[in-house]
């Protein structure tokens, strides 16, 4: 929230935004007939820690949002990478999936889980015998979930967003994929969907007016099928991120469980380091001061994103495990935990909160504190010299 005020889209972000109140969860009875409320948590905290309140937006409006902001003369769009070739003097080689090939300085890989360029570059380090074993092995499917945007006119289904639209975005606990479901979801899209198992179907959801639930088959039925997408949950902490002249941030090198909502705000993250660290060489792009523009970024944003890594972990058992462990979890944290030790936990989580280094700072909202950060020497002797 911070960076994206001071790129100056705070107020675009609050009109596409819903202020999120309340944390509530729920369980199915013993016998599955109904929806019992296991507790409900107000986000005031975290707004008056971090000044900013949590919203909820649709991704189709966020990212239409940024691309309206991106000259379009910046954008090729319709070019999948299909290989890389480094040559460290030279650039980079792509082959893109319309038959063309790009040179470039650097390429940075931000194309999700599934990233080709990720894939080529560990297939070249393979070859060169400099990829850590952990790096090559698949990543780990963990949950699956059913995500939909119905524009339902569904008297008995209560809209969740201002457009009258609601999202269903179901974490269908730990049940395990079919075998059929094994497909990647790079992109995600309703040819995913296969066939939504009946169990599905029947799980409960608390969206009814009237009613005290829905199930997502009644959301389902109600949305067209374009909206509805099922996406595999997958998770796994990449720990090369870049070699020679490539570079890879968000998803592509860390893919983690989305429980905690952090998986973009990391990806986001990574990018404004890796600007920091580039603009810092970027008049003298040297292939060595690029390697040290990677490493620096990689220093910087290593442990942070392990840190969330792992507190998404937790947070999906806590959210929607189904052992008895995870119940009592759940009871103790959103039920018994003073609220003094929660806030600490908030205010140590909402610390790290950089910005570009190569435009002029926002104040910081809030009651919580803030990590320093690293100022840009480029920026500070040019903004000297422009004041002389
Ligand atoms: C159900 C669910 C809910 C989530 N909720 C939240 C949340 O509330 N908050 C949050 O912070 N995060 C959330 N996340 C996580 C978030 O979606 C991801 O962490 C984030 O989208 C990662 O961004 P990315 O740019 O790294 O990758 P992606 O968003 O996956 O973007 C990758 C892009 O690369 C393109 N691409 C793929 N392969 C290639 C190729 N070979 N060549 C060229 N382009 C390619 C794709 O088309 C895509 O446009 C959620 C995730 C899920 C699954």
């Amino acid at each position: 929230m911070p960076l994206l005020e001071q790129l100056g889209l705070l107020d675009e972000l609050k009109e596409i935004s819903l202020e999120g109140e309340n944390l509530s969860i729920y369980r199915e009875s013993p016998g599955g007939e109904s929806l019992e409320l296991l507790s409900k948590t107000n986000t005031s905290a975290l707004k008056e820690i971090s000044g900013y309140p949590s919203i909820i937006m649709s991704r189709p409006d966020l990212h239409a949002l940024l691309l309206s902001h991106v000259p379009s003369h910046k954008l090729h769009l319709g070019k999948r990478v299909l290989s890389i070739t480094q040559r460290s003097e030279n650039g980079v080689l792509v082959r893109t999936s319309d038959g063309s090939t790009h040179v470039c300085d650097i390429l940075v890989g931000s194309d999700g889980a599934y990233s080709g360029v990720r894939q080529s570059l560990y297939k070249l380090m393979k070859k060169e015998g400099c990829l850590p074993n952990s790096d090559g092995e698949e990543m780990k499917v963990c949950h699956m979930s059913i995500l939909g945007t119905s524009n339902s006119m569904d008297p008995n289904i209560v809209p969740l967003s201002k457009d009258g639209l609601s999202r269903c975005d179901a974490v269908l606990g730990y049940k395990k994929p079919h075998s059929s479901d094994s497909f990647r979801n790079s992109d995600w899209g309703s040819e995913s969907n296969g066939s939504i198992q009946e169990d599905w179907r029947a799980f409960k959801l608390p969206l009814g007016p009237d009613n005290p639930y829905v199930t997502v088959g009644d959301l389902i039925n109600s949305t067209e099928s374009d909206n509805v997408t099922k996406v595999m949950l997958e998770e796994k902490f990449y720990t090369t991120w870049h070699h020679g002249r490539t570079v890879l941030i968000g998803d592509a090198c860390h893919k983690m469980l989305p429980n905690a909502g952090r998986g973009a705000v990391n990806a986001m993250l990574d990018a404004v380091i890796l600007a920091n660290s580039l603009y810092e060489i970027a008049k003298d792009a040297t292939y060595s001061n690029i390697r040290s523009a990677f490493k620096e970024y990689y220093d910087e944003r290593f442990l942070h994103a392990k840190a969330d890594f792992e507190s998404s972990r937790k947070m999906a058992s806590i959210l929607s495990g189904q052992t008895w462990t995870d119940d009592i979890m759940r009871k103790v944290i959103f039920n018994f935990m003073p609220s003094a030790i929660m806030n600490k936990i908030l205010v140590k989580s909402l610390a790290y909160r950089p910005q570009a280094s190569f435009l002029p700072k926002i104040e910081y909202r809030g009651s919580g504190r803030v990590d320093p950060q690293k100022e840009s020497k480029r920026y500070l002797q040019e903004k000297a010299a422009a004041a002389i």
